[in-house]
């Protein structure tokens, strides 16, 4: 591309905001928000608006294929031929002596459809194991189990153009002002607009979302459900439930009914740590609304009991008869560009492509069929946290990553740390040495990233895009579907004779063809002519579906919406005890993304939060003798990290605040997040528990 315009979409979150990039031989790569996309209608957050940056700083990239022949030898530069020459011999005698499921793959919310869809048959269909997870695993997995259980089928029903139909919102575990910014703008235009909107939030923390709001519920982390409770008996009591809509449309109904009567609103205002008038303020706004939205993200997802916090939460819009109507449903937000996209390819360890279950034999067999192959294994991969537990056993002796930086994201580094010493073949594929996995890798694959490699992306709303190729990769860097299926070919797979991207996506359509995300009649050239699509999209002239179960009927046997008792009414974390006396929870900032190998190289967003913190209430910080700006060791059963305290009342008394991003050493000491936080997952989603570690705080 050179002085030419090319329409393309943000690589960062799940909002999935239009961008119009120019190349030019004097300034290289510079953005702009594209005006006439239907998401952000020419916004940009500060992380979309300084991506440039990132695509034209090579300086951190990977430029060639880097391969050590053992433990002991260096990393020299191979060619790629003998780099994945390398790689199918010793995938292919690790599973000669030890089985399939001695190897396992570990990708992205960041690849793209096409790279998540080839990976995923590549394993599951001719590595003949299931051992393919992804860090959506940390993101979505809770969403997506409490959406099967509640809809029958992991199906967002709503889109952003629902936000200026709805009058109430219920914003619970997220803070979209830093983490989904266009989307939270859209809100707010609308409320400015609107003065009648009502905004609620709910979190321990005192966020920028939350200031904006009109009632915040500053709730004790792990609560939730109890909390849901006892709004859904207020409403039932105040009449505000939708009769004739659970009557036709819900099951369950009277077992739910019977347990949230139950709820004591005392037990609840006290152990959510929030006034009873609030929760009745809360009832009140959504039992008057004509359009209630609820949004949520890591909060209840990242939860022992994060199924559970879901279905809780979807419980509230089928009580109240709000989905599938304008300006009315349910809303995961998903954190990262392309988590819909690999849901929709079964990028996870129990899940298949077009959202069928690895669990069902029928299901098993039609994937199989359609990749012409003999079988599925019917055992369920290891998911994200299992996968390196069963290296650092040595169950496990090789791993693939892709587009993923696990030694700082996963809970638990050290455990991390341990596994990828432990492996006996590490494949980094990734852009950056910046990286901090690939320092651990075996075999160091240079990857195409954003701009420099085509294929598509679904944003939360199910909007599907097409990303164009605009620049080349520096030096060898090959897109990952290249790079798949040149490995494919070393290993002698038929069933990968693409001679390109198009074809991948052609043939993942077809795989789509008759069920509940159809978009077999879409194709690139319908992406690149006529703009972005909300699946499904069930015929050629089909102008794609904003909103699902406009006919209230589910993708449940019966066709009806279920209500969900949740297994644990209380939260299963560890609680604190006089060791470990403060609730540590986790998330994002405003200018950072993930693990800081792309915005952390951008000097003007390292402006915003140039070094990690640790938000304390001013009333602990009193007790135990910190004052801001004093370093504090945070320390847990599984590790410390070493930070500066930032006293504030914006963080609830006995909950502390670390965010996520930072990996890097700090004076001898880490600073990385996670050698802190708890190895608990969802025993259904098996997402970890993030958001609920017990650490105690002390002056350094
Ligand atoms: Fe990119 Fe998300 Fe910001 Fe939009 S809101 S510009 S998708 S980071």
């Amino acid at each position: 591309m050179q002085n030419s315009e090319i329409k393309t979409t943000c690589s960062y979150c799940g909002v999935g905001c239009g961008i119009i990039v120019t190349n030019d031989a004097k300034n290289g790569v510079t953005i702009k928000g594209d005006k006439d996309h239907p998401v952000n209608r020419g916004m940009l957050c500060s992380k979309g608006m300084n991506l440039h940056y990132v695509a034209n700083d090579t300086s951190d990239r990977i430029l060639y294929p880097e391969m050590r022949w053992s433990k002991s030898h260096p990393m020299e530069r191979v060619s790629w031929d003998t780099a994945l020459d390398r790689a199918a011999a010793v995938f292919s005698s690790i599973i000669k002596k030890h089985g399939p499921d001695s190897v396992g793959f570990y990708v992205s919310g960041q690849c793209l459809t096409e790279e998540y869809y080839l990976v995923n048959k590549l394993v599951k269909g001719f590595l003949k194991t299931n051992n393919i997870d992804t860090n959506s695993r940390l993101c979505m997995s809770s969403a997506v189990v409490g959406y099967k259980k509640t809809f029958g089928e992991d199906s967002v029903p709503i889109a952003y153009d629902d936000i200026e139909l709805a009058d109430t919102f219920l914003i619970t575990g997220a803070n979209p002002a830093w983490c989904h910014p266009i989307l939270f703008r859209r809100l707010e235009q609308h409320k400015e607009k609107n003065p009648k909107v009502k905004v609620i939030v709910i979190d321990p923390r005192k966020t920028d979302t939350a200031v904006a709001a009109d009632l915040h519920l500053q709730i004790t982390p792990g609560t939730d459900i109890i909390l849901y409770h006892a709004m859904a008996k207020r409403i039932i009591e105040k009449g505000y439930s939708d009769i004739e809509f659970i009557k036709k449309h819900t099951e369950n109904y009277n077992l739910y009914k019977d347990l949230v009567l139950a709820t004591s609103l005392d037990k609840a205002s006290k152990m959510c740590g929030i006034p009873i008038s609030q929760i009745e303020l809360a009832v009140d706004m959504i039992g008057k609304s004509e359009g209630f939205m609820s949004l949520w993200a890591m909060g209840l997802n990242q939860s022992a009991v994060g199924v559970d916090k879901n279905t809780a939460l979807l419980n509230l819009s089928l009580l109240t008869g709000h989905v599938g109507k304008p300006g009315s449903g349910p809303f995961s937000l998903t954190g990262q560009p392309n988590a819909m996209g690999g849901r929709e390819v079964g990028g996870m360890a129990n899940l298949l492509a077009v959202h069928k279950d690895l669990a069902n034999p029928e299901h098993r067999r039609e994937v199989a069929d359609f990749w012409g192959v003999d079988e599925i294994s019917e055992k369920p991969g290891l998911t994200a946290t299992e996968m390196f537990g069963a290296l650092e056993s040595g169950k496990m002796k090789a791993i693939w990553i892709i587009c993923t930086n696990p030694l700082v994201s996963l809970p638990d580094s050290r455990r991390v740390e341990k596994a990828l010493k432990n492996a006996k073949f590490v494949v980094v594929q990734e852009i950056s040495h910046n990286a901090d996995t690939a320092k651990h890798a075996d075999l160091l694959l240079p990857a195409a990233g954003w701009l420099e490699k085509e294929g598509t992306m679904t944003n939360s709303e199910r909007r599907i895009s097409y990303l164009p190729k605009g620049i080349n990769a520096p030096g060898e860097a090959l897109s990952d579907v290249e790079i798949l299926l040149r490995f494919a070919k070393k290993m002698n797979f038929n069933g990968f004779n693409f001679n390109n991207t198009e074809e991948v996506y052609k043939e993942y359509c077809q795989m789509t063809r008759n069920t509940n995300m159809d978009i077999s009649y879409l194709n690139y050239n319908r992406l690149k002519n006529e703009g972005t699509f909300q699946w499904p999209v069930p015929d050629y002239g089909h102008p794609g579906t904003p909103r699902l179960f406009t006919d209230k009927k589910f993708y449940t046997p019966s066709q009806k919406a279920i209500f969900n008792i949740p297994t644990a009414l209380e939260n299963t974390s560890e609680e604190p005890n006089d060791q470990f006396p403060f609730i540590l929870t986790t998330g994002r900032i405003r200018d950072q993304w993930h693990t800081m190998t792309k915005t952390g190289k951008v000097s003007r967003l390292m402006t915003h939060i140039p070094s990690p913190f640790l938000e304390i209430n001013p009333i602990d910080a009193y007790k135990s003798s910190i004052k801001n700006g004093d370093i504090v060791v945070v320390t847990s059963t599984k590790g410390n990290v070493r930070v500066k305290a930032k006293v504030t009342d914006l963080i609830k008394e006995g909950v502390v605040f670390l965010p996520m991003h930072w990996g890097k050493q700090l004076d001898n000491d880490l600073n990385r997040t996670n050698n802190v936080t708890n190895t608990i997952v969802d025993p259904i989603s098996k997402e970890p528990d993030f958001k609920y570690t017990i650490v105690s705080v002390a002056k350094y």
